[in-house]
């Protein structure tokens, strides 16, 4: 337990388990997919305005069509939108998050810090620099630079202000968090949509890029076996179940640190330390593990 003000408290985050794969930057990511790729498969800057079930997509290049179409365009999918415009769209879960790549420091191993309604984690990379995650309360749309994050953590503990201190300002992404509803399915007639355009969801659990690349090693297999309609429907009885399951684990897990009151959170500050720390792991045993 710590013991600076704002009372806050380690995270029930478990030790990380290598096993289930460990941190890295999102562009190095970004870069290995791309290269997997030929280069005539990527046609940037092309924009998706419509997608229909039969596998007609409209676009800024004119129309194309297939025989599946992957819709794997983000929380505001416009496949989504367009597939199931019925659909409630998604929801702002109240706080906003921001992200930075402190220069490397040594830290010790993977800390989240609860505050009353705030929080700071940070994972040391494999290249020594420091991913930072902060997360506060706030209405949707509300923007903070990093001279207010400096200023708002300032008295919170080592080595919080001075990862802050040593961050720059053109280094912070900030998004506000969005959770889509739970869907009845996936998929409908050529269209498949995964990733954050079926499932986005809090980044409590770190699990939505996760989540999106377990989605498409699942769906390419399930379309290589059976084909097209009877693949979709394999890919989604898999997907869903879990990836829901995941969405609602990764809002629990998350609540807690947003509590403002101060018995409550006091209450939690007292609890937390006293549950063993291997329940906490057991019970999300099941989202860092999965085998294709
Ligand atoms: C603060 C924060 C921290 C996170 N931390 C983690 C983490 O630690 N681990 C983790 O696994 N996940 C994390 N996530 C979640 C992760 O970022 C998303 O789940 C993941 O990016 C979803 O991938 P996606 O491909 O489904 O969607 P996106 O990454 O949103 O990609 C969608 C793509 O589609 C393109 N696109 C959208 N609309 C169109 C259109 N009309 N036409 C053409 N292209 C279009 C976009 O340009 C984009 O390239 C975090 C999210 C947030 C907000």
């Amino acid at each position: 337990m710590r013991t600076s003000w704002p009372p806050i408290t380690p995270s029930p985050t478990p030790p990380p388990d290598r096993s289930a794969g460990a941190p890295g930057p999102r562009a190095d990511l970004v870069d290995l997919l791309r290269g997997a790729l030929p280069a005539e498969a990527l046609r940037p800057g092309v924009d998706v305005r419509q997608v229909r079930p039969d596998g007609t997509v409209v676009h800024g290049g004119g129309t194309s069509t297939a025989d599946l179409v992957v819709g794997a365009d983000g929380v505001h999918s416009v496949t989504r939108r367009s597939v199931w415009p019925r659909l409630p769209g998604p929801r702002y879960v109240g706080y906003t998050t921001w992200r930075l790549l402190a220069p490397p420091r040594p830290v010790e191993g993977s800390v989240e810090t609860w505050g009353r309604g705030e929080r700071f984690g940070h994972v040391p990379m494999p290249d020594g620099r420091v991913y930072c995650h902060l997360m506060a309360n706030a209405p949707a749309g509300t923007r903070v630079g990093l001279a207010e994050l400096r200023e708002r953590f300032a008295r919170w503990h080592d080595p919080i202000p001075a990862l802050l201190r040593s961050a720059r300002p053109e280094e912070v992404l900030q998004h506000d968090t969005y959770e889509l509803p739970e869907l009845d399915t996936y998929v409908c007639g050529r269209v498949a949509i995964l990733g954050d355009a079926a499932h986005a969801m809090t980044p409590n659990l770190g699990q939505g890029a996760c989540q999106a690349l377990e989605d498409a090693v699942t769906l390419a297999a399930a379309v290589d076996s059976h084909g097209v309609p009877a693949g979709l429907a394999a890919y989604d009885r898999a997907r869903r179940p879990r990836t829901q399951l995941v969405v609602r684990l990764s809002r629990q897990v998350g609540a807690p640190a947003h509590w403002r009151s101060a018995p409550l959170t006091v209450l939690r500050d007292a609890a937390l330390p006293l549950l063993p720390a291997a329940l906490l792991g057991r019970s999300l045993t099941a989202t860092y593990t999965w085998a294709p």
